[in-house]
């Protein structure tokens, strides 16, 4: 009995750091893509109302958790397309003009939007299947060490 419950608690924690893994996985990924591409965000500055480049892997990993943004919904021929469309998209950066951290609105987001939003998703995706590959696999292996225990 008690053999059993280790192996469930280190059959979650082995599926757990597979599910934390594939995901650090996935993020390194999407980023080496968008930094090899150079791709550039056209950010205003809200506070001094200047414009300036940013990468846009810079950008993106700017005050991850600090960003505001109105999106709407809209209708695509006869389908809802759910995907958001940002009308107004910022985040925090360091402005180069007046060097404070402040709001800084992306301009070409859409553009951004439009470029890697679709290559993400696959990526996403292959990741997804990944994790549900490997947690199948996982589960299957502690299936067998708990027949032989
Ligand atoms: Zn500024």
């Amino acid at each position: 009995m008690t053999t059993y419950v280790i192996l469930i608690i280190l059959m979650a924690a082995t599926l757990l750091f597979w599910l934390i893994w594939n995901i650090r996985q996935y993020y390194k990924r999407a980023s080496r893509l968008i930094a090899s591409e150079g791709f550039e965000i056209e950010a205003k500055c809200e506070v001094c109302n200047r414009q300036f480049r940013i990468p846009a892997i810079q950008y993106m990993k700017h005050g991850a958790t600090k960003e505001k943004s109105t999106a709407k919904t809209k209708v695509k021929g006869v389908v809802l397309d759910n995907s958001p469309v940002f009308s107004y998209y910022a985040k925090k950066v360091d402005c180069p003009f007046c060097h404070r951290r402040t709001w800084a609105q992306a301009l070409n987001y859409g553009e951004y939007q439009r470029r890697y939003q679709p290559v993400i998703m696959r990526l996403a995706l292959g990741q997804f299947v990944l994790i549900a590959i490997g947690g199948f696999v996982l589960c299957k292996i502690f299936l067998v060490i708990s027949k032989i225990l």
